[in-house]
């Protein structure tokens, strides 16, 4: 079964006995077989039918056995913090989501933050035996600068430092790239990014192959309670129905977005790795096959009144949705973020990043170029 069939019908055979085509929205908070006797479904915060219908779902479309469901990316990575970085140590990307530097924060990790987009710091970091069995937290293409780190080399140098690697792919996304297939252990998503896509519903997923992690995750999901509710598993589940058809073209329409804000005089950098100049296009090219639909560019002029006379492009954090975003990373999902690293990243008052949505892209084109000129 190809990709696209498989968005459509893993996880969703019709239901026994009453033949639904949609997988049911079970709502229930236990069950009644008997107690006594382990029935596979217990009690809803360690079983429920609906949750594991999107996980069967999910660990399809990386081809792998295993998916656990989270009720936000932050509580994926929660999890994952917990069980997978005993080590106390973690290696991570410079340009992590916002969030993540809270959460290893929040952990109390010996934390080395390092750009591994670039092979130098990446040969550098694991010559170290400090890098020892620690977590490395990847995450490319970054946001907002999108830069590509390459997943096969980093969990060729981290394995052999009994390191596991877990790659937040939420930015690209399980169509354009399958972290597992180029050596990491496990795949994180903020599925409510494109995975659902329709800008309603939080929830997070580990996607892995790994029977022994999948035990650990399982356990602390419903030892900690951090279960996702059946009505946002079924809203997650109907989103991912579209997932192609909707990254394919947004990407597409970012493609086209970048070309043209490269031409206009009022903006400076443009920031999209499928940009040929772009310094990471030629691994994006061999480790993705679309390049998402977020982009970065400078604008040379007031960017809160830019993001005003948009009319299509909506002043939000977020992105992957269905609908246009556009947002100052260092004024909104960046304001965490240590000013010196931020200014090294380049993250400053100029940034804008866009979240394409599935408009009519000649509708996007017009509206932006209308928005960037203040005449
Ligand atoms: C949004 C996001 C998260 C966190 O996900 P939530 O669902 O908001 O908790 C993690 N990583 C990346 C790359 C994200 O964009």
């Amino acid at each position: 079964m190809r990709f696209d069939t498989r968005l459509v019908h893993v996880g969703q055979e019709p239901a026994q006995g009453t033949g639904d085509v949609s997988p049911p929205l079970h709502l229930t908070s236990t069950y009644a077989h008997g107690a006594q006797v382990q029935p596979a479904y217990f009690y809803a915060r360690g079983e429920n039918p609906t949750r594991e219908a999107l996980e069967r779902a999910l660990a399809a479309l990386e081809e792998v056995r295993f998916a656990t469901v989270f009720p936000s990316g932050q509580a994926a990575g929660a999890t994952a913090l917990a069980t997978l970085a005993g080590a106390g140590r973690a290696i991570v990307s410079d340009d992590v989501y916002g969030g993540t530097h809270a959460l290893l924060t929040s952990f109390g990790l010996d934390v080395r933050v390092v750009d591994l987009a670039d092979p130098t710091a990446v040969a550098e970091v694991f010559a170290d035996p400090w890098a020892d069995d620690a977590l490395v937290w990847v995450e490319t293409p970054t946001n907002p600068t999108l830069k590509v780190a390459d997943v096969a080399e980093v969990s060729r140098r981290a394995h052999a430092r009994g390191c596991v690697v877990l790659v937040d792919n939420t930015l690209a996304g399980p169509v354009f790239q399958q972290p597992l297939r180029w050596g990491a252990d496990v795949t994180l998503y903020s599925t409510t990014k494109s995975v659902a896509g329709h800008l309603d519903v939080l929830g997070g997923a580990l996607v892995h192959d790994r029977a022994d992690l999948h035990e650990l995750f399982v356990t602390h999901r419903t030892t900690t309670g951090s279960v996702p509710s059946p009505f946002d598993c079924f809203l997650v589940h109907r989103g991912l129905k579209t997932l192609s058809l909707r990254t394919v073209r947004q990407a597409a329409t970012a493609e086209k977005l970048a070309a043209a804000l490269r031409e206009s005089p009022h903006v400076g950098e443009v920031r999209y790795p499928g940009l040929p100049d772009h310094p990471g296009h030629t691994l994006a090219t061999r480790q993705m096959s679309g390049f998402g639909p977020v982009l970065g560019f400078r604008y040379r002029g007031d960017v809160a009144a830019l993001l005003r006379r948009s009319r299509y492009f909506t002043d939000a954090v977020s992105f992957g949705g269905v609908r246009s975003l556009a947002q100052c990373p260092a004024a909104t999902t960046h304001r965490s973020v240590p000013t010196d690293l931020r200014e090294r990243l380049g993250i400053t008052d100029d940034l804008v990043r866009l979240s394409v949505g599935i408009e009519d892209p000649a509708d996007l084109l017009e509206d932006l170029m209308g928005a960037l000129d203040p005449a």
